[in-house]
């Protein structure tokens, strides 16, 4: 009888244990859920997305050990918030998600918890697609519905010519990351208002430069607006970041300030 008895009591005890575990399961992900996903990086990359980063991703390539760690966790972390949707080809691979990720995680790796949480989607197309708003070919864009378009075929130009300064995976992220700043959610102004006033002052003045035809740094499609500006600028900045310096030290630092890395250092251990 006392055996019995003791293991009706010892079932009970695991019983209680059990459930008591799931309900402070349950608490954690409740109270700390937030906090575990904005600051700590758990899941390790899926080596399917980590194969085409080690191959094609000159910025991975360049880190030293222990970023390139931080750098796979973001990419995996990016990857498991976005919705990938594949426009005018059957599916989006396994290297498509891995590399549009680890853009967008290069543009941010001075910001270890930005993950532009307003772009829940990312359209893929083959090749340029037409705008029925614009009514042009466009090879991607970012709007402020949520959407981050890219063109395959040009995203993947961008990356096997690495020194031209015209990245268009970069460009868009650069976009994106502008747009993430300025949108009312909790990753808003997150960029130095100051560094970004002084930012805008320089862009003028370089517009109107080359507006003027004096200076050609730049390729004409920059001097387009601010916004394009801007992204152009960051592609020149991880492309042909020793130029860029050389060109004009003033404008690179306050990039260095806005992106909170510097492409000339990257990979020193700090
Ligand atoms: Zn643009």
């Amino acid at each position: 009888m006392d055996i019995v008895l003791g293991i009706i009591i010892f079932l009970f005890i695991i019983f209680v244990m059990y459930n008591l575990f799931a309900i402070v399961r349950i608490f954690v992900k409740w109270y700390f859920g937030d906090f575990f996903n904005r600051y700590l990086l758990v899941a390790r990359l899926d080596p399917l997305y980590k194969k085409p980063i080690q191959k094609y991703l000159k910025y991975y390539q360049q880190l030293n050990p222990s970023d390139k760690g931080i750098f796979e966790k973001r990419v995996q972390k990016f990857i498991n918030q976005k919705q990938f949707v594949a426009r005018g080809m059957k599916t989006i691979s396994d290297e498509m998600k891995a590399l549009i990720a680890g853009s967008a995680i290069q543009l941010t790796f001075g910001y270890p918890s930005i993950y532009f949480t307003h772009f829940k989607r990312i359209l893929v197309y083959p090749d340029s697609y037409y705008s029925e708003i614009s009514q042009q070919y466009h090879k991607g864009e970012v709007n402020m519905g949520g959407l981050i378009v890219l063109s395959w075929k040009n995203f993947v130009e961008g990356y096997i010519d690495y020194e031209d300064g015209i990245n268009l995976g970069i460009h868009e992220m650069a976009h994106a990351l502008r747009l993430e700043n300025a949108i009312a959610n909790e990753e808003y102004g997150f960029l130095d208002d100051e560094v970004l006033r002084k930012w805008t002052d320089l862009s003028f003045q370089e517009i109107s430069k080359m507006n003027e035809g004096e200076s050609d740094f730049f390729r004409t499609y920059a001097a387009t607006n601010s916004q394009e500006f801007f992204a152009v600028a960051v592609e020149n900045f991880f492309e042909k970041s020793t130029d860029f310096y050389d060109w004009h030290p003033e404008m690179y630092n306050t990039l260095v300030k806005i992106l909170n890395q510097n492409p000339l250092t990257l990979g020193r251990l700090s």
